[in-house]
C-alpha cells in the first residue's frame, strides 16, 4: 500500500482507522466509543474499554510462545546475562506485584522507580501495569534535587530503587541520593523497596525500606490477577524538562498507550514476534519505556536490556549483542553513533550483523555524516525518527512497514499515521508553505498513545502546549522545521530554552537554578552550544557575588570545579554544563528578559540577531572575551 494513502485515512476518517489498529491488542471488555473529544484539547480514545499494559506484554503471549526469551537483561558493569522466558518474566513480574500488593500499593497509586538497567526495573515497571499503579520512572543519572522535585510532584507510596547502578566498571551508589532526595521531598512515601546488587554499602531506614530479595522469596508462588484498567487511566507518569524550573509529568493512558505502541511496532519497526528488539536507551526516558519495555513485548519480541557503555569492554559490544541474540531491529541515538565512529571499524566488522534489518536513530538531529557513515558500515536503512516524550512515538519518520519508501538524507521523514502535523510562521501564525520555516505543531486531537495531560495539572497542560499562536488550537512541539515539497520535514531545533545533550533533553531553567544555589553566584544564564560529538552541550555564564575569588586564574578554575559540583550533586552529571564562564553582566532586554539566543549565537561564532532590545550592548562583548579567557 501507498504511505499517502495508509495516512489519509488515519487523517480522514481516525475512528475506522483507529477501530482496524485496536485489533491489535488484546480487550477484556470491548471500547464503547473510539474517540471522544468532546472537550478539546483532552482526547480520550477507546472509552469504556478494558484492558491492562501487562497483559498485552507478558501474559498474552505465554499462551503461544511462553518459553520462547522476552526480556534478555545484559550487563557488561557486573558481567551478567540472564534470558526470561515469557513464562519466567510472568512470573517474576508477579511477584514483584505481590511484593507492591503486600507494601499497600492500589490501583491509582503512583509508584517511583529509580533504578538502574537491571531486569527488576522492568519487573517493577510491568508489576504496577499489571496492578494498576502509575509508575514514574527517573533517570538514575538524575540526583536529588531532581529526584525530590519529581517526589513532591507525583506523591509516590512507594519508591523502587536499588543500592547502586555501575558506569564504567565503577559503582555509582543511589541509596544516599535518594536518602537525601526524600529529606527534601514534602512528600514523603511511606515504603522503599531496595534492590541489594552488592555493590554499595546501604543502610536500610527502620519501617521504611524493605530489602526486595528478601520479599520477593516470600512470594515466590505468587499468583497476580491483572487488574483490569479503563483505557483512559492513567498507565505512568514521565517527568521531562521544559522551559520553567518544574518539570512536567507526561501522563499517559492505557489503551491508546497499548495500541499505538502495536501499531508502531508493526508499521515504523517492523517487529515481528519471537525475533529480538535491542534499544540503546535507558528506562528513565521515554524510548526506554515505548521501545525497551512495552513496544517490543506488546510485538511478542524479545527485549534487550543493555546496563552499559557502548565501547566496553570495546566497540563491539553491541554488535556482538547482535549477533548472539539475532537482533533484527536496533533502535539507538546519534550520540551513541557519532561515538562509535572514532573508534576503529573492526570491531563492527568482527561480527555477523545478517540478523540485522534496520537501525532506527532518534532523540536529536541525525547529521548527514553520522547517518552515512553508519549506513555504509551496516549496509541496512537507517531509520530517523522524530518525536517526543509526550508523543510517546514517532511524530515523522518513514514506516517502511507500510511501505519502502525511500529517507532523505538530514530529514526524520513525514508526517505518520494520526498524526496532523504543519508549520506555523512564528509571528503571524499563518501556515508555512513548502520550504518555509515554522513552528512544527500538530491539529488536535492527538493520535492514540499520546500524553493525555500534565499529572495533576490539566490548566498546565492546555497552557504549555496549546496557547502558543493565538485564535488556534494547536500542540506546539517548540522545534522549528522545513517541509520539502514532498512532504519530507527538516528539524532545525527549538524555539524554547530546552536544549538537547547526547539526545537527552534538559532545561535550561533548571541548570540555572541549580547554580544560583552556589552562595557565591549572584545570577546566571545557561545555554546549549553545538558539539560535535553530543549534538549540544551546556555553557554557563555566572555573575559572582565575591569577584576577589576569580581574580586568579587558580580561582576561576577552582569556583568552576564548585559549580559544577554542585550541578552534579543536585541534578546529576547528566545536567553538568560543560563549561562556566565568569562575566560582568549578562545579555538582557530593557525589560530585564535574558538574551540566551543571543549568548549562544556568540559562543557558536554566529550573529547574535535583533539587539535593539538590549539594555547595555558592552555585556556581548563580556561574554565574547569570557570564552577567549
Ligand atoms: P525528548 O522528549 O527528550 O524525547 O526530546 C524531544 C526533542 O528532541 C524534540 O522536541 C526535538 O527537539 C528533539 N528530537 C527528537 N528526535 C529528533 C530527531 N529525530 N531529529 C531532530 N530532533 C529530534
Amino acid at each position: 500500500m501507498k504511505f499517502a494513502e495508509f495516512y489519509q485515512r488515519s487523517i480522514d476518517t481516525p475512528e475506522q482507522f483507529w477501530r482496524d489498529e485496536a485489533t491489535l491488542i488484546d480487550w477484556n471488555t470491548p471500547y464503547t466509543q473510539v474517540l471522544d473529544y468532546s472537550r478539546p484539547p483532552f482526547a480520550k480514545w477507546f472509552v469504556g474499554g478494558q484492558t491492562n499494559l501487562c497483559h498485552n506484554a507478558v501474559d498474552r503471549w505465554c499462551a503461544t510462545q511462553g518459553e520462547q526469551a522476552a526480556l534478555i537483561a545484559i550487563s557488561t558493569e557486573t558481567n551478567t546475562e540472564k534470558t526470561y522466558s515469557f513464562n519466567e518474566l510472568k512470573t517474576e513480574v508477579e511477584r514483584c506485584a505481590a511484593v507492591m500488593l503486600a507494601l499497600g500499593v492500589g490501583r491509582g497509586d503512583r509508584v517511583l522507580i529509580y533504578m538502574p538497567m537491571i531486569a527488576e526495573a522492568a519487573f517493577a515497571m510491568l508489576a504496577c501495569a499489571r496492578i494498576g499503579a502509575i509508575h514514574s520512572v527517573v533517570f538514575g543519572g538524575f540526583a536529588a534535587n531532581s529526584l525530590a522535585s519529581r517526589i513532591d510532584d507525583a506523591k509516590p507510596v512507594l519508591i523502587v530503587s536499588a543500592d547502586a547502578g555501575s558506569r564504567n566498571g565503577k559503582a555509582i551508589p543511589y541509596k544516599h541520593l535518594l536518602d537525601e532526595a526524600i529529606d527534601l521531598s514534602a512528600a514523603k512515601p511511606a515504603k522503599v523497596l531496595l534492590v541489594d546488587r552488592g555493590l554499595a554499602p546501604m543502610a536500610l531506614v527502620e519501617g521504611r525500606d524493605v530489602d526486595y530479595a528478601t520479599l520477593r522469596a516470600a512470594h515466590l508462588d505468587a499468583s497476580v490477577a491483572v487488574t483490569w484498567l479503563e483505557s483512559n487511566e492513567p498507565s505512568y507518569i514521565l517527568y521531562t524538562s521544559g522551559t520553567t524550573g518544574k518539570p512536567k509529568g507526561v501522563q499517559r493512558d492505557v489503551g491508546g498507550y497499548a495500541v499505538a505502541l502495536a501499531s508502531s511496532m508493526k508499521y515504523n519497526f517492523c517487529g515481528k514476534a519471537g525475533e529480538t528488539f535491542f534499544a540503546t536507551s535507558d528506562i528513565g526516558w521515554v524510548v526506554g519505556h515505548s521501545y525497551i519495555v512495552y513496544g517490543p513485548l506488546i510485538a511478542g519480541m524479545a527485549t534487550i536490556m543493555y546496563e552499559g557503555l557502548p565501547i566496553c569492554p570495546d566497540a563491539g559490544i553491541w554488535w556482538s549483542i547482535v549477533e548472539k541474540y539475532k537482533v533484527t531491529r536496533m533502535f539507538s541515538a546519534p550520540t551513541a553513533i557519532r561515538v562509535l565512529r572514532k573508534q576503529p571499524p573492526e570491531f563492527m566488522r568482527k561480527y555477523d550483523l545478517s540478523s540485522l534489518r534496520a537501525l532506527y536513530l532518534a532523540g536529536e538531529p541525525l547529521d548527514e555524516t553520522t547517518s552515512q557513515w553508519i549506513s555504509d558500515e551496516l549496509g541496512v536503512p537507517i531509520i530517523d525518527n522524530y518525536w517526543q516524550t509526550e508523543t510517546g512515538w514517532p511524530i515523522l519518520s518513514i514506516a517502511k512497514g507500510v511501505e519502502d519508501k525511500p529517507t532523505r538524507l538530514g530529514s526524520p521523514g513525514v508526517a505518520m499515521y494520526g498524526y496532523k502535523v504543519k508549520l506555523l510562521n512564528e509571528s503571524t501564525g499563518e501556515e508555512c508553505g513548502a520550504n518555509e520555516k515554522g513552528v512544527v505543531v500538530i491539529d488536535g486531537p492527538l493520535p492514540p498513545g499520546c500524553m493525555q495531560t500534565v499529572y495533576g495539572d490539566d490548566q498546565r497542560f492546555v497552557d504549555t502546549y496549546w496557547n502558543t499562536f493565538s485564535g488556534q488550537q494547536v500542540y506546539s512541539t517548540f522545534d522549528w522545521g522545513v517541509r520539502d515539497a514532498d512532504g519530507y520535514y527538516f528539524i532545525l531545533g527549538r524555539t524554547d530554552d530546552v536544549i538537547n545533550v547526547a539526545g537527552h533533553r534538559l532545561g535550561t531553567r533548571e541548570i540555572e537554578e541549580s547554580i544560583s544555589s552556589h552562595a557565591n553566584v549572584s545570577e546566571v544564564a545557561v545555554v546549549g552550544v553545538e558539539d560535535k560529538l553530543k549534538g549540544q552541550v551546556a555553557i554557563a555564564f555566572a555573575i559572582v557575588k565575591h569577584p576577589e575569588q576569580i581574580a586568579t586564574a587558580e580561582g576561576r578554575q577552582a569556583l568552576e570545579r564548585e559549580i559544577m559540583g554542585v550541578v552534579d550533586h543536585q541534578l546529576g552529571a547528566v545536567a553538568r554544563p560543560a563549561r562556566v564562564y565568569f562575566v560582568p553582566q549578562l545579555p538582557k532586554t530593557r525589560s530585564g528578559k535574558l538574551l540566551r539566543r543571543s549568548i549562544q549565537a556568540i559562543c557558536e561564532g554566529r550573529n547574535p540577531g535583533d539587539l535593539t532590545a538590549i539594555e547595555d550592548p558592552a555585556s556581548l562583548q563580556q561574554i565574547k572575551s569570557a570564552l577567549l579567557v
